[in-house]
């Protein structure tokens, strides 16, 4: 997949393009990164590319040549262009998972107070990352870039993609590392019994919890099933379930004290 990121600031992402998980991704062509500076494509005799509001108002707006003309310079029939956006569609983990499909996705940042409106109808969709207005669309150009490279194959291990947060409208289950005791705060014992089906069911248990207590929004959305309604009627009677203490029984010798 190519990802091509027009803005007038190329260099915010070096870092982003030379660290950790994306650098491993794109050294590894899992992806590419194509970062084209808005600048190189300015026709004003100034070198302008952006101008007060017509109209008058605050700060200065993006002209519409530069961009249209460089989103001209990369853009390809099978192209998917999209503009960062506080107007735009609510970006979410769906639309991740739908960017992670296009070949060739590239992604308009603008800046300042924003960009000339008729910049618009040169791009596919809008696309906000919340209700909250940021200096520029490079942040939000990263957020996007970030989600979408982590889906594709090889850039993280296939496991670490099944049981996150937003899979299935479900969030992730609590986890723990080393030491078993941290501040008075112990991991729980079923972690430690080796009975994987019981941790499994542990786990599912905690995201269900975690779920209706964080996002009762993405709860309402779950189609629970039996075992589902039956974790959750569990963990409301208090009591630990049989299965849980038979787990807890057999791996006693598993458990780290
Ligand atoms: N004047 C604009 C308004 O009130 O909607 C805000 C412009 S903002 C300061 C400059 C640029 O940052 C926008 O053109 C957009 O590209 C980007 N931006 C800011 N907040 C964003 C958000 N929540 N989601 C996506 N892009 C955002």
């Amino acid at each position: 997949m190519n990802i091509t990121i027009l803005t007038l600031f190329p260099d915010m992402f070096t870092g982003f393009t030379t660290n950790s998980i994306m650098k491993r991704a794109l050294g590894k062509g899992v992806a590419t990164i194509n970062v084209v500076n808005i600048r190189d494509f300015t026709k004003d005799k100034y070198g302008r590319t952006d101008t007060p509001p017509i109209g008058g108002g605050a700060g200065l707006i993006e002209k519409a040549q530069p961009i249209v003309d460089a989103l001209a310079s990369c853009r390809k029939e099978n192209s998917h262009v999209i503009l960062m956006s506080p107007r735009g569609k609510t970006y979410d983990e769906s639309m991740a998972v739908s960017f992670a499909k296009e070949q060739d996705l590239i992604i308009v940042c603008g800046h300042y107070e924003g960009i000339d409106e008729r910049v618009n109808d040169y791009v596919d969709e809008l696309v906000s990352i919340g209700d909250y207005v940021l200096t520029g669309g490079e942040i939000p150009a990263m957020a996007i870039a970030d989600s979408v490279i982590r889906l594709l194959d090889g850039a993280i291990t296939a496991e670490s993609l099944t049981d996150e947060s937003f899979n299935g409208n479900l969030l992730e289950y609590p986890q723990y590392t080393e030491p078993y005791e941290f501040d008075g705060k112990t991991v729980p014992d079923i972690l430690y019994s080796g009975n994987h089906a019981a941790i499994e069911k542990w786990r599912r248990k905690q995201s269900l919890l975690l779920t209706k207590e964080h996002r009762p929004d993405l709860f309402a959305k779950l189609e629970l099933t039996k075992a589902d309604k039956k974790l959750l009627a569990e963990a409301e009677s208090g009591e630990t379930p049989k299965w849980e203490k038979d787990a807890l029984e057999k791996g006693k010798k598993f458990l780290h004290r």
